[in-house]
């Protein structure tokens, strides 16, 4: 029998088509309609048998990639959502035994893409595979809830609507392909701060509904009706926690975008630039939204990518 020792799980960052965001709870959660789309920005989590074998901690973390300054922003320790994964996988299966995780990042961090969270369902995969645990889905998918919001849809992919606080998921149809263009922030916003902004500018926030406009943009793979159809009840909280975004956002759109808007919670600005069209079109208006918001001088990185893709993926 073959053992493995090294699993390695590829897992797609988020944006968020529609995010509907509803009163707080006494929970201190939101009631959301979140429309997740996978896109082909993917982090690599590699999950080893701890060599030389030992028999504490159960998980050491290390971390790369090209990230820049976001890079400094991911934890190493048991707050890491990629460890508590992979801890509660161990007690989950009683079969836990010492591995070294390492993290390799392209999602942004802090960024409103649910990097932390799309780890957080790879390390489930990949300590499942590598201790030969064979967990169900459901129960996989029942530990990704448990661990946050946004980390069941990691497991998932593709194009999924959530509902409760965001962890009740339901596949949408959506046969089209779209280029994206994400410009990353120097800064991050963190997720609490942006609901807590929300809370203040929307004391009187409405139950959040699905959009009908989306869904049908999405079924029919309109690239057009759905850069129209983008939408997201934390942007104004973004935009006020960190106005420059606005600029970001303006230039997108100036240079022909077909949509744009903040990322979840933020700071990360995304434009559609592009469907199932002649691909010289959707490639001239992404250089053209590339330059305009690398010209912003407010980007710590410009970078495109395709959706929807798979959730995590053993490779
Ligand atoms: P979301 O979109 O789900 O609100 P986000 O994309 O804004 O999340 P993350 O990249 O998930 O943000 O990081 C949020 C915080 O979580 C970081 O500032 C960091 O302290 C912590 N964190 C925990 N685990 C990770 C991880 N594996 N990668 C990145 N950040 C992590």
């Amino acid at each position: 029998m073959t053992v493995n020792t090294t699993v390695t799980v590829r897992v797609p960052a988020k944006v968020n088509l529609q995010l509907a965001v509803g009163p707080g709870r006494e929970d201190g959660f939101h009631d959301l309609v979140n429309v997740f789309h996978a896109v082909s920005l993917f982090d690599e989590v590699t999950v080893k048998d701890a060599y030389p074998r030992r028999q504490s901690p159960l998980v050491t973390l290390t971390a790369g990639g090209e990230l820049g300054s976001h890079l400094a922003r991911v934890p190493l320790d048991e707050s890491n959502l990629a460890a508590r994964a992979a801890l509660s996988v161990a007690r989950e299966s009683g079969r836990g035994r010492p591995v070294d995780i390492h993290l390799e990042k392209n999602i942004p961090v802090a960024g409103g893409m649910a990097g932390g969270s799309a780890d957080a369902a790879a390390a489930l995969v990949a300590c499942d595979r590598l201790w030969g645990c064979g967990l169900s889905r459901e129960r996989l998918l029942e530990s990704a809830a448990r661990l946050g919001s946004d980390v069941a849809f990691g497991l998932v992919g593709a194009t999924a609507v959530g509902t409760g606080r965001g962890e009740i998921l339901e596949p949408m149809s959506s046969p089209g392909r779209y280029r994206w263009v994400f410009a990353l922030s120097k800064r991050g916003l963190s997720t609490a701060d942006v609901f807590g902004e929300y809370d203040r500018l929307r004391p009187d926030a409405p139950a959040p509904r699905a959009d009908p406009a989306l869904e049908k943009a999405l079924a029919e793979g309109d690239a057009v009706a759905l850069g129209r159809s983008l939408s997201n009840d934390l942007e104004p909280a973004a935009l006020s926690l960190l106005p420059e975004l606005e600029r970001t956002l303006a230039a997108g759109r100036g240079a022909g975008a077909l949509g744009a808007l903040v990322s979840g919670s933020g700071p990360t600005c995304a434009f559609l630039v592009g469907g199932d069209e002649d691909s010289s079109v959707v490639a001239e208006r992404e250089a053209a939204v590339v330059a305009a918001l690398r010209g912003t001088g407010l980007c710590e990185q410009v970078v495109a990518a395709d959706g929807d893709v798979p959730g995590a993926t053993v490779l």
